[in-house]
């Protein structure tokens, strides 16, 4: 007969998830609790709690779980800290993937009574993320699809929340995505995405046009939003991105979980770390970079041509070349 464990919180309901680094089983309530404190500790930290009354925020809404489970949670804070909120869905144009997704966000937006755009990377970028993989497959080019997808993404959220005139952008990101985005920094030597991405918890950017980024799941292991997501019964598809396999991300997501296994609470040092180098080394890095804006679309950018600029150039010489 197997065993039940009880939750070591409330000594009272069957526990659903272990979490390791803290050494506690929990219940679903309990968890709820767990992880909706720590979205109130980020919050906090930032300084943004404090700075949300009659503001308006816009929600990047894609459909998965991290992004379901901050629209919820935010949601539930807009009427006590009285803030607005629209959710935004980027359409990749991915098949099935990106169809089954929209309709969720459709479906719990209409059920918890949030606004919502949907803006069509087709339309907005004159690509969707297929065409794009597609040339750069015949083209035999190295760059990988969520190289120009989440590019192009960040992109448009930003270009929205300005058309929007919101105060901030809303992210899903939770622990486990900053400690993969920290690691491939690292590995690609990149300091200034280091000096960036390191304070990201604690850092409003006063650059002109472009908005300021608020991550609540950003202590949240992706396991614990996981069983959060099931235990809420909130809907999930099926499919995964057929993309995501080629990214780096996937390779060091395995590593960073492996090494979690074998020592529990390791993503949480590793966190630590990105924050206090980023703190470091942040004037220094950053005090050399001068922002201006793409001399083609006017977004921010550190260089004459943003990015996403630079893609799209790139993408239409490479399909003229083969
Ligand atoms: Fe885009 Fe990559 Fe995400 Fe797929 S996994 S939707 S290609 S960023
Ligand atoms: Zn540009």
């Amino acid at each position: 007969m197997i065993e039940m464990v009880l939750c070591d919180l409330c000594k009272k309901r069957k526990a659903v998830i272990k979490i390791r680094y803290a050494g506690l089983n929990l219940c679903k309530e309990c968890l709820s609790k767990f992880v909706e404190q720590k979205v109130m500790l980020s919050l906090k930290r930032t300084g943004v709690l404090g700075k949300l009354s009659g503001k308006y925020l816009i929600i990047a809404l894609s459909g998965g779980k991290d992004s379901i489970n901050a629209t919820y949670i935010m949601h539930k804070l807009s009427q006590e800290y009285d803030f607005k909120m629209k959710a935004v869905f980027v359409d990749e144009g991915i098949g099935e993937y990106s169809k089954q997704r929209r309709a969720i966000v459709m479906d719990l937006c209409k059920k918890l009574g949030i606004e919502y755009r949907i803006v069509s990377m087709k339309e907005e970028m004159g690509i969707s993320t297929p065409e794009a993989v597609n040339i750069l497959v015949k083209s035999r080019n190295s760059i990988k699809p969520c190289s120009v997808c989440g590019v192009f993404r960040r992109y448009l959220l930003n270009k929205v929340a300005l058309d929007e005139n919101a105060d901030y952008v809303v992210t899903g990101h939770n622990l486990d995505d900053e400690v993969q985005t920290f690691i491939m920094s690292l590995i690609r030597g990149d300091i200034r995405s280091i000096a960036r991405e390191a304070c990201s918890l604690g850092y409003e950017n006063d650059v002109p046009k472009l908005v300021s980024r608020i991550k609540p799941l950003y202590l949240v292991y992706e396991r614990e939003s996981l069983v959060y997501f099931i235990t809420h019964g909130f809907k999930r598809i099926s499919l995964s991105c057929p993309y995501a396999r080629f990214s780096m991300r996937y390779v060091i997501r395995e590593m960073i979980n492996d090494l979690e296994y074998r020592r529990p609470g390791m993503k949480y040092r590793i966190l630590a770390l990105k924050e206090r180098l980023g703190k470091d080394i942040r004037e220094t890095v950053l005090s050399s970079v001068e922002m201006r804006h793409c001399k083609i679309c006017g977004m921010p950018s550190s260089r004459d041509i943003c990015r996403a600029c630079e893609l799209k150039e790139l993408l239409v010489k490479l399909s003229q070349n083969y």
